[in-house]
């Protein structure tokens, strides 16, 4: 059984083979749906997409707002429609409070914060003629509990950002039969995070994860295909955790 049969969808950040967008595109595809690829390098997405055996591949930076219209129109015209998008475009950054300098904060913010609104604000006319709108937006364990592992305080801003985003467009979206729910990873093995622990660190972190492991990209796609398909129809603006027990509240 296929859990996305004729499914059109849309999932940025998905040029990076180890990365979660090419995860979820990569089971969504052997789920059924026909998937458009948004990422920032042109050369990288469409080798995805043509890897993957995606739809299509698009370049565009999800914080320019006009670009993202414009990507949004390109996706959708082959597709016939729309049905779901995964936003897992985004960055990271270490920085301590005091050397946050202010373009490296609008920069944080304008990505992972104002890449989901721009791609949530410009996929809405498109996804209310969908079947089972799902809106799935990537945000972070980091979003709750203030950062403190590779992100600092800017970037659990953004990804706290999109939680409440989430809740808000869920409540306005509902009667427009649009779910809008976010996706809290915990430690995600890709090249976000590979072999910026060290060895004593990364063991301390592995011996408070429940589960034992980082997530796999996997991992993290799974509860996506689970928040993009008909399991979850009845749930809108909820926060999925899925960290391995690494962080319970
Ligand atoms: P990744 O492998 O670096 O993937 C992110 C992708 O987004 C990259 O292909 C990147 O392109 C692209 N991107 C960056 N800025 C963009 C922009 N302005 N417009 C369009 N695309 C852009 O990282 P990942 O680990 O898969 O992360 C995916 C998402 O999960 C991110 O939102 C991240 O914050 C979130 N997350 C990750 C973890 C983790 O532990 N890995 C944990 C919690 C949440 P370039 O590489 O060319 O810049």
């Amino acid at each position: 059984m296929t859990l996305l049969p004729q499914t059109r969808a849309i999932v940025t950040g998905a040029a990076r083979k180890d990365g979660i967008g090419w995860a979820v595109a990569h089971l969504f595809i052997l789920n059924g749906a026909q998937v458009v690829l948004i990422d920032l390098d042109q050369e990288m997405v469409q080798s995805a997409a043509t890897e993957l055996g995606a739809a299509g591949a698009i370049a565009c930076d999800v914080s320019d707002q006009g670009a993202v219209r414009t990507a949004v129109a390109q996706a959708v015209a082959p597709l016939g429609g729309l049905d779901c998008v995964v936003n897992s475009a985004g960055i990271v950054n270490a920085n301590r409070l005091s050397d946050i300098t202010d373009a490296d904060w609008h920069r944080m913010i304008d990505v992972n914060l104002g890449g989901t609104f721009n791609l949530l604000q410009s996929t809405i006319p498109a996804l209310t003629e969908g079947k089972n709108a799902s809106f799935v937006a990537i945000s972070s364990m980091a979003g709750m509990r203030g950062g403190g592992l590779l992100g600092s305080s800017h970037y659990a801003a953004s990804k706290a950002g999109i939680l409440g985003l989430v809740k808000g467009a869920a409540r306005e979206l509902g009667p427009a039969k649009i779910r809008v729910n976010a996706l809290a990873p915990g430690i995600v093995d890709t090249s976000m995070t590979r072999g910026k622990f060290g060895p004593d660190w990364e063991k301390m972190l592995l011996d408070q994860i429940p589960l034992g492991r980082f997530a796999s990209p996997d991992d993290i796609a799974k509860a996506c295909l689970f928040l993009a398909s008909d399991l979850s129809c009845y749930m809108t603006g909820v926060t999925l955790d899925v960290n391995g027990g690494y962080f319970l509240h």
